[in-house]
């Protein structure tokens, strides 16, 4: 344990990925399918589709504006899952293809609702882990705080453990712990 602690500056950390950055989530490849599946559908709605009455110029506006965005934010969708899948371990084809063909966005919602957690990296030694764990299973190295005697999580704040009612000032614990023991 000791040894996994005094490595936290090791250079490894520095190359994982941030998983909050969810912006930039968002391959390129499907901003642009958005632009132009935006731009294709303006164009359809004000120049191909047929206009019967000249008077109904700002509902077609508003038509084309509703349904363009739509399309729009369908392809960031399937961009944004394609990528999340990946930092997750799920399996990429089968997410995209849910997430396309099922209609009305449903595919999207069934995706976040099974989505497994996200992984990270071991500072100490690089295994992936989920953002559940409280500790690497491979070198033990602490990824959250936990009670000394029963080991389940608890918060920085806590001053006794909420599952056994362990006095956590006892513990020889993390210092971001024992800065909240008075
Ligand atoms: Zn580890
Ligand atoms: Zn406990």
């Amino acid at each position: 344990m000791s040894l996994g602690r005094k490595k936290l500056g090791d250079p490894a950390m520095g190359d994982r990925e941030t998983g909050n950055d969810d912006l930039g989530m968002i391959p390129l490849w499907s901003i642009l399918l958005a632009a132009a599946a935006f731009i294709a559908i303006e164009y359809l709605v004000h120049f191909v589709l047929p206009h019967p009455r000249p008077g109904m110029f700002p509902m077609r506006v508003m038509m084309g504006y509703s349904s363009g965005t739509l399309v729009a934010s369908y392809f960031l969708l399937i961009g944004y899952v394609s990528r999340d899948v990946k930092r997750r371990n799920m399996s990429a084809p089968l997410w995209i293809l849910i997430v396309t063909l099922m209609p009305g966005g449903i595919g999207a919602v069934v995706y976040f609702l099974l989505r497994q957690p996200m992984l990270s990296r071991c500072p100490h030694c690089s295994t992936e882990i989920a953002s559940s764990y409280h500790f690497c299973p491979q070198c033990q190295f602490q990824m959250a705080p936990v009670c000394g005697r029963c080991f389940r999580g608890v918060e920085i704040t806590d001053v006794y453990c909420k599952q056994c009612g362990h006095d956590l000032a006892e513990d020889q614990a993390p210092a971001r712990l024992r800065t909240f023991r008075d």
